[in-house]
């Protein structure tokens, strides 16, 4: 059960994608458009009486075009008017969505407000749409306050995509072309979108103790995904190991974390280790988690100092190292914090 706070208020961030693209005449590509074209086609909007206010990237881009900047662009806007919303909603394209709502779960520490992100498969304009429907759940979900005690539903990132709501850093797009385009494949929903929107208080994220919200900026770029394949060579490893000024390393692995035990792979993985670069192991498995110590093809990693990513996704991971070594912690303090569940993350 949730109820909505008297005339909410609500600031919508459009960054493009998808849901505000209109086709190019000439060219027939979809391209991103300004927010009054997306607004003027749900008028429908106006029979929620919300108090909503918004903001545009300029020029509105294809999440394709996703960069750190436009994460810090987002954060800043976030903590720049916390105080004066009850809730935000980001409209994003969908290719990198899950990268937006990973990196802005750790940049917002203390969040206790819905951040709610979403996007569309088909335009707004166009009839099927499923943009319309999205637009006005994430507005619902962000303006959501708790019957008990009156804080808001949802405190932390989520995705709204078609029928649930996910966490942000738990959330990977799984199809180019299904409504129901997102899942956390490690993780149970926080809603189910149906006739009402179901919340799931179990999974919902709460702080135990509320602080001010603090809003970090700073993001490494120096960190890398290194994807283990059969028949890598050591040529292409190590290639990618000594890319200039690499801080941080995703290594994408089989199964519950294993690799390959020949000596040129260990040797090249444990000089890195070594040299001080961060090592994290993910697996390349939609689903289930990293055990270093199950297989010996894993356990080798292991004693080369390599961090247990444990059932994170991807997308997390990335932006968690970006972030960790963004506020300038060391490698060794780095390594410690990714063994630790920040924000709801990884289970443990
Ligand atoms: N290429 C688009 C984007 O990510 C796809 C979408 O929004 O669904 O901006």
């Amino acid at each position: 059960m949730e109820t909505t706070a008297a005339c909410p208020r609500i600031l919508i961030i459009y960054t493009g994608g998808t849901i505000g693209m209109i086709e190019d005449p000439e060219t027939g590509t979809l391209r991103p458009f300004d927010f009054s074209h997306l607004i003027d086609n749900v008028p429908k909007i106006k029979m929620l009486n919300y108090n909503i206010e918004h903001i545009q990237f300029d020029p509105p881009i294809d999440s394709s075009n996703i960069n750190p900047s436009h994460w810090q662009q987002i954060a800043s806007e976030i903590g720049k008017r916390y105080n004066d919303f009850d809730g935000f909603v980001v409209l994003h394209g969908t290719d990198t969505m899950a990268y937006t709502a990973s990196a802005l779960s750790f940049m917002l520490e203390n969040l206790h407000k819905p951040v709610i992100i979403t996007g569309s498969q088909l335009p707004i304009g166009e009839v099927r749409t499923d943009g319309e429907e999205n637009l006005i759940t994430a507005l619902q979900i962000a303006a959501a306050i708790d019957p008990v005690n009156g804080e808001p539903m949802v405190q932390e990132v989520a995705i709204l995509f078609e029928n649930y709501l996910w966490r942000g850093n738990r959330s990977t797009k799984m199809s180019a072309d299904n409504f129901n385009a997102f899942k956390s494949n490690n993780f149970p929903s926080l809603a189910k979108i149906g006739l009402s929107i179901h919340y799931h208080p179990d999974a919902l994220w709460r702080v135990r103790e509320k602080r001010r919200l603090k809003v970090h900026k700073g993001l490494s770029t120096d960190i890398i995904i290194i994807y283990v394949y059969p028949g890598m060579t050591e040529t292409a490893l190590r290639q990618q190991l000594d890319t200039p000024g690499v801080k941080g390393i995703i290594l994408k692995t089989y199964g519950a974390g294993n690799a390959p035990t020949a000596n040129w792979f260990n040797e090249a993985i444990k000089e890195a280790v070594d040299k001080g670069i961060v090592i994290m192991n993910v697996t390349q498995c939609v689903n289930g988690s990293v055990h270093q110590k199950r297989y010996y093809t894993g356990s080798l990693l292991d004693e080369a100092g390599v961090i247990s990513g444990h059932d994170i996704t991807t997308e997390a991971a990335l932006t968690k190292m970006m972030f960790l070594f963004g506020t300038g912690l060391t490698p060794r303090q780095v390594a410690r914090c990714l063994s630790h569940s920040l924000c709801g993350e990884m289970s443990l």
